[in-house]
């Protein structure tokens, strides 16, 4: 409103200006040679006007002549990215709704809008793998590793199918890049562990692993791999440390300073493992050292003296009683054993020795025996090294199943509990 005021004034203005000059009179002469042209001051001043006018409308019509293609561009790159990004919206869809064909239409749409960006190629990475056209997705995957801003991702996809196509060398590779690339990602981290246990590399399962009983088996099954005489002690000295209650670590560690010449903090290792959690093992491991049945009872006794009333140790020592032909000492562990509900077949095997041994060939102690073995048959079964994977038993503990070749699944069972891993 302001505007049109301004403009109407100015153009009062001029007019008043023409026609109080147009009132004064003269005029602009031209002389071109012989030919003279008058025109009077007002006309002239139009003129002027008028040439100013048409060349400004001229500049102005160029410029925006000028400037078309470039609008026209931007206007398509607008309506290529709504494009695009609707694509990849249905392209996300699709592959959430596990419909691959579909996916990989929108994902090559999305492509033709938006170009590579690491959104689409992602995308493409995705869409074929899920349509099983794992080449074209390493394409993709590539394609993102050779960028500087989306590296992670491509090596990422790449660790991912090589480890689906059990290709350890290559997966390591890319790991190891990845780890250059993004160092200290979670996921990462998780993968390099996975694939530790994979190569049956366990000092770097080892060093991946988080802190915590797990760690022991890891230990021991480095000591195992370990050449290195010094190195491999160590190893066997954390993987006790870590969980004194894991018997092949505390019998590996207890072996070795025995045979460097501790044999006392052997034993002392072997009581620490003991107390922790008993384990047939390590009470073989104690007490062989005696041949005198009696030297026996009484390094047993040593033995579990942190723990007694424990069903092991209430089992070993009503067995060694019973060799040393202590048979009241033997009847009261193992009555106070079977008395405890914790007993299995082993306790009343025993029993049935202990008959034997007490009463000799007679109808009473065949009698006795003959009850005990019945109640042995329906007796819980001893503990024992199995695979959780596929319910082998196995004679000792190992790190990798032989007979399904599960990684960490051998662990040691017994009646009262599920099976313990490791
Ligand atoms: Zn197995």
């Amino acid at each position: 409103m302001r505007n049109a005021i301004v403009y109407v004034a100015l153009l009062a203005l001029g007019v008043a200006g023409v026609l109080y000059m147009a009132h004064l009179g003269g005029g602009v002469e031209i002389r071109v040679g012989e030919v003279a042209i008058f025109v009077p001051f007002a006309v002239a001043l139009l003129i002027v006007a008028l040439v100013f006018l048409v060349l400004h409308l001229l500049l102005v019509g160029i410029g925006a002549l000028r400037r078309w293609p470039a609008r026209m561009r931007a206007k398509r790159e607008a309506r290529h990215r709504v494009e695009g990004e609707a694509a990849v919206t249905r392209a996300l869809v699709a592959l959430a709704a596990g419909t691959p064909e579909l996916a990989r239409i929108e994902v090559r749409r999305a492509r033709d809008r938006l170009g590579d960006t690491p959104q689409t190629l992602m995308l493409t990475a995705e869409a074929e793998r899920l349509a099983g056209r794992e080449e074209a997705a390493a394409e993709a995957f590539q394609a993102l590793a050779a960028r500087q801003d989306a590296r992670f991702l491509g090596l990422r996809g790449l660790l991912r199918q090589a480890i689906q196509r059990e290709d350890w060398p290559t997966a390591q590779r890319l790991a190891r890049e990845a780890e250059a690339a993004q160092p200290g990602a979670a996921w990462l981290r998780q993968e390099r562990e996975t694939l530790a246990l994979r190569t049956r590399d366990w000092r770097e399962a080892l060093a991946l692993a988080a802190p915590g009983t797990a760690q022991a088996p890891l230990a021991l099954a480095a000591a195992m791999q370990e050449p290195e005489p010094g190195r491999a002690a160590e190893l066997e000295r954390q993987a006790f440390q870590t969980d004194p209650g894991f018997a092949p670590a505390a019998l590996a560690h207890a072996r070795r300073l025995k045979e460097t010449g501790s044999p006392r903090r052997a034993r002392g290792v072997l009581e620490e493992a003991w107390k922790a959690r008993p384990h047939p093992d390590i009470a073989a491991a104690y007490i062989n050292a005696e041949s005198d049945p009696l030297q026996r009872v009484k390094a047993a006794e040593q033995l579990v003296h942190a723990n007694p009333k424990h069903p092991e140790s209430e089992l070993l020592i009503g067995r060694l009683a019973t060799e040393a032909s202590l048979t009241g000492r033997a009847r009261q562990e193992l009555e106070a054993l079977t008395a405890s509900g914790q007993a299995d077949r082993r306790a009343y095997l025993a029993l049935s020795d202990l008959e034997e041994v007490e009463q000799g060939d007679t109808p009473e102690g065949r009698a006795a025996q003959a009850k005990w073995l019945r109640m042995a048959a329906t007796a819980a079964p001893e503990p024992r090294w199995r695979c959780s994977a596929c319910g082998t038993d196995r004679a000792v503990w190992e790190p990798v199943c032989p007979q399904c070749h599960s990684v960490g699944t051998i662990g040691w069972t017994s009646p009262q509990q599920l099976p313990v891993a490791g």
